[in-house]
């Protein structure tokens, strides 16, 4: 089995179901009492929140190299950023060390192909919606077509992930506002809609949408055990 380097933390919560659904997978394919090798470097989100505000991307950048750095002197031979938003600094990370990065937005795209579909909403921070890191990859790399919400849906879907979902507070009217959102995505012509951030699978669910959800986290914790078996089932 191949060790996975998780840089965490970003947020806890989601990390917590990283750590579960990577060891469940393992566990999963090759029995037993059997989990997952790994290493993870977990950072104090409450700087990088603010760093993300300033968009001081230079200083998040040298962090995110430096975590990398740890994990594979840590013996990692893969790497996963447990977030969405933080893959703005995936060049960064890529650049500091010589073993890969299991890229989240290609795990999405896959799946979202995998079920045929070309058109799809994206969920997530302002950054991960409106900056070209994520949009432009599922976009260019992987051919899709992504509409983001308009206004006023934009903004509370970004305030809900930072005031509460980040913090661990799941409420039933920011799940009615997140509804009413893909239901806009729908109308607009989305025929999926990823759920972009790894906090949002805490709070909507498949039967919270009419049309199908990528749950980034879940789908990156299963690219992660896919890398991690890789070539061996059996060690
Ligand atoms: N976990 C989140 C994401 O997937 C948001 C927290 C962050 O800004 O990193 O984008």
């Amino acid at each position: 089995m191949r060790t996975l380097g998780l840089i965490g933390g970003m947020t806890w919560h989601s990390t917590v179901d990283y750590y579960r659904l990577i060891n469940t997978g393992v566990q999963e394919k090759l029995g037993g009492s059997h989990s997952a090798d790994l290493v993870m470097v977990s950072v104090d989100f409450g700087p990088i929140e603010d760093m993300q505000g300033r968009g001081d991307w230079e200083a998040m950048g040298r962090l995110m190299a430096g975590a990398a750095r740890t994990l594979e002197s840590a013996g990692a031979e893969g790497l996963i950023i447990c977030a969405n938003t933080m893959h703005r600094l995936a060049d960064d990370v890529l650049a500091a060390v010589r073993i890969p990065l299991i890229h989240i937005a290609d795990a999405t795209a896959g799946a979202v192909t995998k079920k045929g579909l070309a058109t799809v909403g994206l969920l997530g921070t302002r950054y991960t919606m409106e900056l070209d890191f994520y949009r432009g990859r599922l976009e260019k790399a992987h051919g899709l077509k992504v509409i983001i919400p308009e206004e006023p849906g934009r903004t509370a879907v970004h305030d809900i992930i930072y005031k509460e979902l980040a913090q661990g507070i799941v409420r039933e009217e920011s799940r009615r506002a997140y509804a009413a959102v893909i239901r806009e995505l729908e109308r607009r012509g989305a025929q999926g809609v990823i759920l972009g951030c790894t906090e949002i699978p805490l709070l909507i669910k498949a039967a919270d949408s009419p049309i199908p959800v990528f749950d980034t986290t879940a789908l990156h914790a299963a690219a992660a055990v896919e890398f991690a078996l890789c070539c061996s089932l059996s060690s």
